[in-house]
């Protein structure tokens, strides 16, 4: 199973972000980061539409990014891959047992997520402009 990591390239997991923490030994993502910080040169934000209509932002390196669409797959099995490994994972995440209301709505989520497939790439940017834009307030 491979699982996306937190300000990393969706495909080939490297950083994209400043790392600022990472996750304590105690953590089922012991060691991956934690905090990220200012998007770094050539980490490319992208959207892509989902089967029912929706969107899904991740980001990539510069390198994988003209690849995506040739990719969705094994992109969208990463996503899963990454859904279920938090739901798996949820109580040790939180800290403490789950309810049966979250469970059941971790649950729902999950297998929402795995009835659908990404259509294709609707948004790609890098994410320096995103930034200025929101900086612009645009
Ligand atoms: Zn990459």
């Amino acid at each position: 199973m491979s699982v996306k990591r937190n300000g990393c390239c969706t495909l080939c997991d490297e950083p994209v972000f400043e790392i600022t923490d990472r996750f304590p030994a105690s953590d089922p993502r012991a060691g991956q980061p934690r905090g990220i910080g200012k998007a770094l040169e050539g980490a490319r934000r992208v959207g892509l539409v989902l089967t029912d209509g929706s969107t899904v932002t991740l980001s990539f390196c510069d390198a994988c990014a003209p690849g995506i669409t040739d990719r969705l797959g094994e992109i969208w099995r990463k996503c899963l891959d990454t859904m279920a490994f938090n739901h798996e994972n949820l109580a040790a995440i939180k800290g403490r047992p789950l309810t049966p209301e979250e469970q059941a709505s971790s649950e729902e989520v999950l297998l929402g997520l795995a009835a659908m497939v990404p259509l294709g790439v609707v948004t790609d940017l890098p994410w320096s402009d995103y930034d200025d834009r929101l900086r612009l307030g645009l």
